[in-house]
């Protein structure tokens, strides 16, 4: 079987667990690896994962001289979030011809808040022969392709609330902050006035996802975040959290038809929700005929997730038509265990 050979772009928590699981998989090759921090330029890759041997690949800062059409047949983003912030570096993999998945949670659906940017970069990879896909757990799953695929044994849809409650306390710095945890009320709420505090980030892209999938008319998005105020001390590596203080950020997106609730999206998030009795899980609701009510408990992990969702799509990807995709373009991924994983049409 000839091997996928991958690239990639990105070695923090996300990226370099992704470069674990593609080094178990027989059909994938890394063949080189990027990231910009300091301790990592010129190190073998297998030293920067602390695997005890080396790999043969170098950390490069730069992608120069390394994504060659033919040589590489994608690149694996995992360095930031917003379309804008990471557009230059998608638009490098493309124009050298190589197939690219990324994780940043509004590359899911890049259409919902940059349109321009989307056609812009749906042009250049029909251009340039490559497909492009945004993904990861959430968005890119659980709250959508899920929900997506779900439906597809309704006979008709009336409505959709899914929710994905989760624990944070494995996360780092960041995050905490991004999700206000560890401020008080006042400075949960500045948070979120200021923009620092923003809770999840891919309501937007999840329902417009479902939506175009099903054929729903939404005319409005509204997202609300609200703080979840702990009765109990908790505490991670990275926060403490008394009684009082912000213990996670509950942000609920629901998009609207003629004023009518149709795709409701709940995600609270907080660090150590068994403190006070509160059970993770993931939960799928659809009405209409049948009603179709999922649950999953305790929440398919983010990390684990993200990394697995990302690299399973790598055929899907690799095989596609030229162009930007979503998840719900593509055939429905597998979790790759053999050879056949890989030849699937
Ligand atoms: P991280 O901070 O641990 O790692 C990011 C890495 O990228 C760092 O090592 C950094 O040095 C490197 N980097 C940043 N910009 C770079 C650039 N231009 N060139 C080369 N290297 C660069 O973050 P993470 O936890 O690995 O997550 C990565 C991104 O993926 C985050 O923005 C996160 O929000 C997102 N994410 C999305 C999902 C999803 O479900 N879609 C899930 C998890 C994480």
């Amino acid at each position: 079987m000839k091997k996928i050979k991958v690239v990639q772009w990105g070695l923090g928590a996300m990226g370099s667990g992704m470069a674990k699981l593609m080094l178990e998989k027989e059909g994938l090759e890394i063949v080189g690896a990027i990231d910009t921090r300091p301790d990592y330029i010129g190190k073998d890759l297998g030293e920067v994962l602390k695997l005890g041997r080396n790999l043969g690949v170098k950390v490069q800062n730069t992608p120069a001289g390394l994504l060659q059409k033919g040589k590489v047949d994608i690149c694996m983003q995992a360095i930031n979030s917003f379309t804008k912030d990471c557009f230059g570096d998608m638009k490098i993999v493309v124009e050298s011809g190589v197939n690219l998945i990324t994780i940043a949670e509004e590359m899911a659906m890049p259409e919902a808040q940059q349109p321009e940017l989307a056609r812009q970069l749906d042009e250049l990879a029909q251009k340039n022969g490559v497909s492009v896909l945004g993904t990861g757990i959430n968005p890119g799953f659980i709250l959508d392709a899920q929900v997506v695929m779900l439906s597809a044994a309704c006979l008709n849809v009336t409505r959709i609330e899914a929710a994905r409650i989760n624990d944070l306390s494995p996360f780092g710095p960041t995050v905490m902050k991004t999700q206000g945890v560890g401020a008080t009320p006042e400075e949960f709420e500045r948070g979120i006035k200021s923009g620092e505090i923003v809770g999840h980030i891919g309501f937007p892209e999840s329902i417009r996802m479902i939506a175009q999938a099903l054929g729903l008319k939404i005319d409005r998005i509204e997202e609300t975040r609200k703080p979840i105020i702990s009765n109990v001390y908790r505490e991670t590596p990275h926060v403490k959290v008394q009684p009082g203080m912000v213990a996670g950020c509950e942000h609920v997106g629901v998009g609207y038809c003629n004023g009518k609730e149709v795709i409701k999206l709940v995600h609270p998030q907080q660090i150590h929700p068994h403190l006070e009795g509160v059970k993770t899980g993931d939960y799928i609701n659809i009405f209409g005929d049948p009603e179709v009510h999922m649950s999953n408990q305790p929440e398919i992990p983010g990390g684990k997730g993200t990394m697995a969702v990302a690299v399973n799509s790598i055929p899907n990807v690799v095989r596609a038509t030229p162009g930007l995709k979503s998840m719900v373009d593509l055939p429905i991924p597998g979790c790759l265990m053999g050879n056949s994983a890989y030849d699937r049409r």
